[in-house]
């Protein structure tokens, strides 16, 4: 019987298929995962704990509850964005978000560009509801070329962009000069702009973003979640937000899919937002401390890295090694154990890069990379 073939044709993402490689190696020390490694804030358990007591267990509204909507939409002012409650709406996870509005957005055959490196679930949902993707190169140090973007626009006209900042895997936030290139690249095209703003609470630097220039407003669809912020990955809660027009038709593929968020962990997400902010400034700083280490380490073993802005990942440059992205993955893993993710699992432009997620314990980080300086030595 012939299954989906638009569903075959996607593969299984190149971080889990790496994955799964390294958890048949005994004794290994994974740096691959995209998970904080800090517990979830006492605040944001406290009110899943109180919401279940009080038995608030029932379907939500599809978009969520409108209180949390309301604590997103000043969240989001802090940072000059502007959606009121009414244009957003709760999904389970950024992951749902994303395939929700590919999927409400797109038409068979219709073209959207992405980053040549990036998070890999861009390019499934867009084939898996018929698109089709157009990479957009980066330059050597990760940010955006932007001859080449506005190239691409022209040439194959596309109905929406993706954009990733703080980018996972890359670490690099956009600078405000960059920013200010990007609205003008895209201020007079008419296309649609997705932004995944995942690790908007990951900054470590100046915070500069697509969605604060109202002129955009009317055409952007921003994903955020709080799998990152509040250390809560398992929980599931994540938001959409858009003006009306886009919203509803998002809002209509949600509710055939998950009818809302689950409720307990809006009710969580909303003790956050209300009384855990402090943990944001403990995990940037705590973040930045080993960024620094890991930077520093990797310089010093003569590897090329752009220091990340954001985010936990980072993403150096294998390429003096004469060694493929893959099969330096492999060897490390085969030799010392340590693993890291091929840069080819975020796209065509990862080859040459490793991504090293940096958000585990200072020992665990110091020993993978003793034994990665001693593989590289002894190469
Ligand atoms: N966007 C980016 C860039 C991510 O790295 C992730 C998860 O790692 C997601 C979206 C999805 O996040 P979640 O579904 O856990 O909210």
């Amino acid at each position: 019987m012939n299954l989906s073939r638009k569903v075959e044709d996607i593969e299984i993402s190149g971080i889990r298929k790496f994955y799964n490689k390294v958890v048949k190696v005994e004794n290994s020390i994974s740096l691959t995962l995209g998970e904080p490694d800090f517990k979830i804030p006492k605040e944001v358990k406290a009110a899943m704990k109180q919401a279940i007591d009080e038995d608030k267990t029932t379907y939500t509204s599809n978009e969520g509850i409108f209180e949390l909507r309301k604590e997103i939409s000043n969240y989001l002012s802090n940072m000059d964005i502007k959606f009121l409650p009414e244009e957003i709406c709760l999904t389970v996870g950024g992951s749902e978000g994303l395939l929700d509005t590919f999927t409400a957005v797109l038409n068979p055959g219709d073209k959207v560009l992405i980053p040549s490196i990036a998070y890999p679930a861009y390019e499934s949902c867009v084939k898996v509801v018929g698109g089709d993707v157009i990479n957009y190169s980066l330059k050597d140090d990760l940010s955006i070329d932007f001859e080449s973007l506005r190239e691409s626009i022209k040439k194959h006209k596309p109905k929406a962009i993706v954009i990733s900042y703080p980018s996972n895997p890359t670490g690099r936030v956009l600078t405000k000069k960059e920013c200010e290139e990007l609205h003008n690249a895209l201020m007079d095209e008419e296309l649609l702009i997705i932004s995944d703003e995942m690790y908007s609470s990951i900054v470590f630097e100046e915070y500069h973003t697509i969605s604060k220039y109202e002129d955009l407003k009317d055409r952007l669809i921003l994903i955020g979640g709080f799998s990152k912020m509040f250390s809560m990955t398992g929980i599931r809660v994540g938001y959409v937000c858009a003006e009306k027009w886009l919203l509803q038709n998002i809002v209509k593929v949600h509710q055939y899919n998950v009818s809302c968020a689950p409720s307990i962990g809006q009710y969580g997400a909303l003790g956050g937002l209300k009384n855990s902010m402090y943990h944001i400034e403990h995990i940037q700083k705590d973040l930045k401390e080993r960024r620094d280490y890991v930077y520093s380490r990797l310089l010093a073993m003569g590897l090329e890295a752009k220091k990340p802005e954001g985010a936990f990942y980072i993403f150096p440059s294998i390429k003096r090694t004469g060694m493929t992205s893959e099969e330096f993955c492999e060897k490390l893993l085969n030799e010392t154990k340590v693993a890291v993710v091929p840069g080819t699992a975020f796209g065509p432009g990862g080859e040459g890069y490793v991504r090293i997620s940096y958000c585990y314990d200072r020992e665990k980080l110091k020993e993978a990379l003793n034994l990665m300086e001693e593989f590289l030595y002894n190469l």
